[in-house]
């Protein structure tokens, strides 16, 4: 203990972290002998990689410190490297010395995620592996140690804090999408970052429009980059619909879905936490964004100030994704109004996405005036838009969820984060069919003509009683 307390005194502390480590190779203190199995090489230059120190403890034991956030070093969460070299069946604990938060799901049973190069597919690591508790030796920081054992020794394993989404990931997906040259699918590009990775805003509209005014539900995700959940909802909602479900087929013809995947590219591509490049939490910069320092954003308001201005476009619904760090479940939270009645319809799709999503929870969804977050995107445009307007951000725990009934915590996957997304773009029908937007023959019309198999259940609805149709994903 002596030795590691030392050590850190003489490295400076936190305040000696800037950059990520590049595959450096840890061997113990004074050792002089030529490179060997078993001598650890971390490396977080890669992209969202984000580690900035390894202390040597003991032959079994590492110290690893989380690089802060570029020019903002109170934000630190993520974390994201690689380790090779290792030796078939070596033991290691691996201590996670500095994060900038003490309540985490680490508490409730969250485990970091890993891979490796024969097992590609990203998994938590068994909770009954990982400790998190308050240790003497960092000034009493919290610390999350897990202990992992290596079983190929030509293998490159890779851990992080959640499944990594990264931009190159993002910039895959969206050509993909392009390859299929949908004729109801726009990309455009709306700015460029700081540091020229280009950012797109997607545009999904119909194909069969024929109304006069245009409804818009508006989708940014990734505003804070260490947030990859977000993404994952991202794309199974854009995936949902693109698709030829015949849900997707009618909201197409009826609303056009505008999508920012990622509103902060520069901080997702460098492994940040919270900020861009420069340090800025954008979530806290509506209200005055400037084209040189939160380019990204001031291009995207730029855009919602334009359709808000524009009498042919009616912009409904503004919802920004994030990931929530101690917090189980999806939920969302929305703004206070002084009429109560904006209020109960605020409240309306919230339910109506309780019954899609058996993730979403309603009792952790809340309405809120803060002053601290008075710069955040559903608080700023809850405040421009008009009152036929909805703006709420949705989040999603990086951990688990609980269902009704259920006793124990569900762990989300990838696949489970898409599914949330999924279901938040259907419940956009539920929506508009209550408010007779969209009517039941036209839904029928359209199962009929694609000749899909669907069940629909004639289930009582929560609100107003009115009918409610359900399509099983
Ligand atoms: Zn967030």
């Amino acid at each position: 203990h002596a030795h590691r307390s030392q050590l850190y005194n003489e490295m400076g502390g936190e305040d000696a972290l800037v950059g990520n480590v590049n595959k450096l190779m840890v061997t113990p203190p004074g050792y002089t002998g030529p490179p060997k199995k078993g001598h650890i090489v971390f490396d977080a230059c890669i992209e969202s990689g984000n580690l900035g120190r390894v202390d040597y403890i003991s032959e079994f034991e590492f110290d690893l410190f989380i690089r802060p956030d570029t020019c903002n070093p109170r934000f630190r969460v993520w974390f994201n490297f690689t380790v090779e070299n290792v030796r078939e069946t070596q033991r290691v604990i691996f201590n996670i010395v500095n994060f900038s938060k003490t309540k985490s799901l680490y508490r409730d049973g969250m485990s970091p995620v890993v891979k490796s190069t024969s097992r590609p597919k990203w998994q938590r690591l068994p909770a009954k592996n990982v400790y998190y508790y308050r240790c003497p030796d960092h000034r009493r920081n919290y610390v999350m140690s897990f202990a992992f054992c290596f079983d190929r020794e030509d293998d490159v394993y890779q851990f992080s804090y959640c499944y990594p989404y990264t931009y190159s990931r993002l910039q895959h997906y969206l050509a993909s999408l392009e390859r299929r040259n949908l004729d109801y699918l726009q990309r455009e590009q709306l700015g460029l970052s700081v540091v020229s990775y280009c950012m797109f805003a997607h545009c999904v509209t119909a194909h069969l429009c024929c109304v006069s005014e245009k409804r818009v539900v508006f989708l940014t995700a990734r505003v804070h980059p260490g947030e990859s959940p977000a993404s994952f909802i991202c794309q199974g909602f854009i995936d949902f619909l693109v698709s030829q479900h015949p849900i997707a087929q009618v909201l197409r013809d009826h609303v056009i879905f505008k999508i920012v995947p990622m509103l902060n590219p520069d901080g997702v591509y460098l492994g940040n936490y919270r900020c861009s490049l420069m340090g800025f939490d954008l979530n806290r910069h509506w209200q005055d964004p400037t084209p040189w320092a939160h380019p990204t954003l001031h291009a995207v308001k730029q855009l919602i100030v334009q359709m808000n201005q524009d009498p042919k476009v009616s912009l409904e619904f503004y919802i920004d994704v994030h990931a929530h760090s101690t917090m189980m479940n999806g939920f969302m939270y929305g703004n206070v109004f002084e009429e109560e009645e904006r209020g109960q319809r605020q409240a309306v799709f919230p339910r109506l996405l309780c019954q899609n999503a058996p993730d979403f929870s309603l009792s952790s969804t809340s309405f809120n005036r803060d002053v601290v977050k008075a710069g955040t995107g559903r608080r700023f445009l809850g405040g421009l838009l008009d009152d036929t307007s909805y703006c709420y951000t949705l989040e999603v725990s990086f951990y688990s969820y609980m269902t009704a009934g259920s006793t124990s915590p569900v762990p989300y996957t990838e696949d489970g984060y898409m599914k949330l997304g999924r279901n938040v773009a259907r419940t956009f029908l539920d929506y508009y069919k209550l408010n007779n937007l969209i009517d039941e023959s036209k839904l029928t019309g359209h199962i009929n003509r694609c000749n899909y198999i669907f069940h629909h259940l004639t289930a009582m609805s929560l609100i107003l009683g009115l009918f409610l149709f359900s399509i099983s994903l």
